[in-house]
């Protein structure tokens, strides 16, 4: 196996989502260029995730694929950052190197950004049956399915009108159900299709579990305006094609699924000897550094941050992984010229949830914001996302 051990003296930052970017943007700024940056993602293009509920846009296909992917190489480029798309297939934290397959690369500080992968737990026909939106290629996919589903609503017998089921009732699977149920399937598939009949299947946790209740108030009745029927309190137990069977012995019928019910630390993460937390992910101290892994540092969704003076594990988002970043490669930073590391502390800055096309619930500090300028400000911080990371400036929103 190749291996550039010439090159060992870098910093290298596994991962180009929404942490690994902005971790390597910010080792550049914040080392004044002093420190080499190699950047490795498996894909070519930065993806947009947090906008992959948009399946009706998706669905209009070629012209909308620019608006949810960036090319990572124009995005790096200008701030000195080497890019390499590979995908990772193991990390030796004993040797400092990562092995990509065809070759083997040194490095001397590491940042693990690598997000992660859906979880079916087990659960017989869920990864066969259904469609996801956690990667781009899978919201691709469901967006195909859809538009194919509602061409094909046309020949349905009289009053039949296509089934979709949704699983999970987290913030995820409710954006997905809500911007099913409210999409222009008439202009995106047919000028006579009819409309899906959405069920948002949420399980034994409880609908938008972990979010302010006033937010979750607004979300029921807007998803209940867009005709999303909400199916609480009780998990799936199999999937067969085209039928759902619940721990409670109801079986649900449907023509197309969505699984949006978890997720964990990708397999070579999970792999990793160290100290992991829910789902496989990494368990790193408050300088956001692997427990006992001087100048290994755990950043975005990978990780389990448990805050210690709360005791509250900080959520698995982008705006959780944009505020660690600049901590995470600060300290980094600060390995290489033996200043002393600052500690990560986490406020949320609010929470807004998509609850069908032009429309939304979120909470903003103690304020409640909810219908059309809801989704507006989630439009403006999804917009202005994309604009900063284009330009290669800090994003202030998400
Ligand atoms: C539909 C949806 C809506 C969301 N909405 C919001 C929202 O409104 N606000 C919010 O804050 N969060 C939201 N989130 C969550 C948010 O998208 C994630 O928290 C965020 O993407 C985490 O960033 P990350 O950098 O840790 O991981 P990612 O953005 O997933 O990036 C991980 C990167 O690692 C690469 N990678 C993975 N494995 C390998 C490998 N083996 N080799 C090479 N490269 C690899 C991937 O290609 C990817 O580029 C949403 C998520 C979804 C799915």
């Amino acid at each position: 196996m190749a291996s550039d051990g010439d090159r060992a003296d870098r910093a290298v930052v596994l991962g180009a989502g929404y942490a690994g970017l902005r971790v390597a943007h910010e080792i550049r700024r914040l080392s004044r260029g002093s420190i080499p940056v190699l950047l490795i993602d498996r894909s070519p293009v930065h993806v947009l995730r947090t906008e992959l509920y948009e399946v009706g846009a998706i669905a209009q296909a070629e012209r909308t694929r620019r608006r949810f992917t960036l090319p990572i190489d124009e995005l790096v480029r200008r701030d000195g950052i080497e890019f390499r798309q590979g995908a990772v297939e193991g990390i030796d934290l004993d040797g400092r190197s990562i092995d990509l397959g065809t070759e083997r690369v040194p490095y001397r500080s590491l940042a693990i950004c690598l997000g992660n992968v859906v979880a079916f737990y087990g659960i017989e026909g869920a990864e066969t049956f259904t469609f996801q939106v956690y990667r781009y290629s899978g919201a691709v996919r469901l967006a195909e399915a859809l538009r194919e589903l509602e061409a094909g609503s046309v020949g349905l017998p009289p009053g039949r009108r296509p089934r979709v089921l949704v699983i999970g009732g987290g913030s995820t699977g409710t954006e997905v159900a809500a911007e099913i149920a409210t999409a222009d399937w008439r202009t995106i598939a047919d000028p006579m299709a009819r409309p899906p009949e959405v069920l948002l299947v949420c399980g034994a946790l409880p609908f938008l579990a972990g979010l302010p209740e006033s937010l979750v108030r607004h979300a029921r009745r807007q998803l209940y305006d867009a005709g999303v029927v909400l199916h609480e309190g009780v998990n799936v137990r199999k999937l067969t094609a085209g039928r759902a069977f619940l721990e409670d012995g109801v079986e649900l019928p449907f023509d197309l699924a969505v699984w949006a019910a978890g997720i964990q630390a990708p397999p070579v993460v999970r792999a990793l000897p160290v100290p992991h937390g829910r789902g496989g992910r990494l368990k790193v101290t408050e300088h956001l550094e692997l427990v006992g892994r001087p100048g290994v540092f755990g950043v975005g969704d990978v990780v389990e941050f448990e805050d210690p003076k709360t005791h509250m594990v900080v959520p698995s988002t982008a705006q959780a992984a944009l505020a660690e970043a600049p901590v995470a490669a600060a300290n980094l930073v600060a390995g290489w010229s033996g200043r002393p590391m600052r500690p990560f502390q986490y406020r949320e800055r609010g929470v807004v949830v998509a609850l069908g096309v032009g429309r939304a619930a979120g909470r903003l500090s103690r304020v409640t914001i909810w219908g059309s300028p809801a989704r507006l400000l989630k439009s403006l911080v999804q917009r202005e996302y994309a604009s900063a990371t284009e330009k290669g400036r800090p994003p202030t929103g998400l």
